[in-house]
């Protein structure tokens, strides 16, 4: 649990604050927008900075908010980000504040990440002349596999946060978590979170009737075999002391009754922590271990 051992008095500040912090994260929940576009979530930002005297600045072509605080002296450039995004799932918690936008829940937590960031906006523009240097809050769309933080930065995110200051020299961000108590820090030395590759497979049989399978070619079955080696490959063609994840996420074959089809698209994903050596997974999923045989692969099938 964290003590306020040096913060001369953040942390009572911190819980002072903490109805507003709650009532943003529910109000942002009740709301959640999906993509970089979140218009209504940039604007409850903008919003809740209103009052602080900060110099905002809304992104161009995403919905970002970067927002700078000046301390009293100049000193060093820190960043603090959060992400922003929900996802594209159905809310079912029955919450008195659940989503109310059908098929979009803040399933992944960023409402809180925004309302504890305007939260730590709010308690250190209070402080602003003791502060030593700048502040740059990044309120950051699209982090769901979007590449929302490639989009600030190709506008100038780090260049926006060091005009007329110095160059950021450190940058925090952090991730909730139901699997820790409230109210405790969780910390790794190295690296903390996974960084995913997405994967699309295609099985292409050729169709037939459900009752006489042998003169088709059906990819369900081969489709399985394929879920089970991608398991088999994390354990034998990666470095035991190498975490990875292979997860196929969604499996889908077309049928009409009695009929099956030929096109069965597996998605998934490869997860493993940064910052490990390039040559550990992803050629090994991108058809490392060298070509196959030829003929190893047989031939192409005939469209149906
Ligand atoms: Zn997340």
């Amino acid at each position: 649990m964290i003590e306020d051992v040096k913060l001369d008095g953040l942390l009572d500040e911190a819980r002072a604050l903490q109805p507003r912090t709650l009532a943003l994260r529910r109000s942002l929940h009740r709301h959640p927008e999906v993509g970089l576009q979140l218009p209504r979530t940039q604007q409850a930002i903008i919003d809740e900075l209103a009052d602080l005297g900060l110099e905002v600045h809304k992104g161009e072509s995403v919905t970002s908010v970067i927002a700078l605080l000046d301390g009293a002296r100049p000193g060093p450039t820190v960043l603090l980000r959060g992400d922003m995004d929900a996802l594209p799932l159905l809310e079912d918690s029955g919450l008195e504040f659940a989503s109310q936008e059908q098929g979009r829940m803040h399933a992944c937590g960023h409402d809180t990440h925004v309302a504890m960031l305007a939260g730590a906006a709010r308690l250190l523009a209070a402080r602003r002349e003791r502060i030593a240097g700048r502040v740059a809050f990044m309120f950051q769309p699209g982090e769901e596999g979007l590449h929302g933080a490639r989009h600030m930065l190709d506008e100038g995110l780090l260049e926006r946060a060091a005009e007329g200051a110095a160059q950021v020299g450190a940058a925090f961000a952090l991730h909730i978590s139901t699997q820790y108590e409230s109210g405790t820090l969780n910390l790794l030395a190295g690296p903390t979170m996974a960084s995913g590759d997405r994967i699309d497979i295609e099985v292409r049989g050729r169709s037939g009737h459900a009752s006489a399978p042998y003169r088709s070619l059906d990819p369900v079955p081969v489709a399985c075999e394929i879920v089970q080696a991608l398991q088999l490959l994390v354990t034998r063609r990666v470095d035991v002391f190498d975490p990875a994840v292979i997860t196929i996420a969604r499996i889908a074959a077309a049928y009409y009754f009695a009929y099956f089809l030929v096109i069965l698209p597996l998605l998934g994903r490869l997860e493993r922590p940064l910052p490990l050596p390039e040559s550990i997974t992803r050629p090994v999923l991108h058809g490392g271990g060298g070509p196959l045989p030829a003929g190893a692969m047989g031939k192409p099938m005939e469209k149906a």
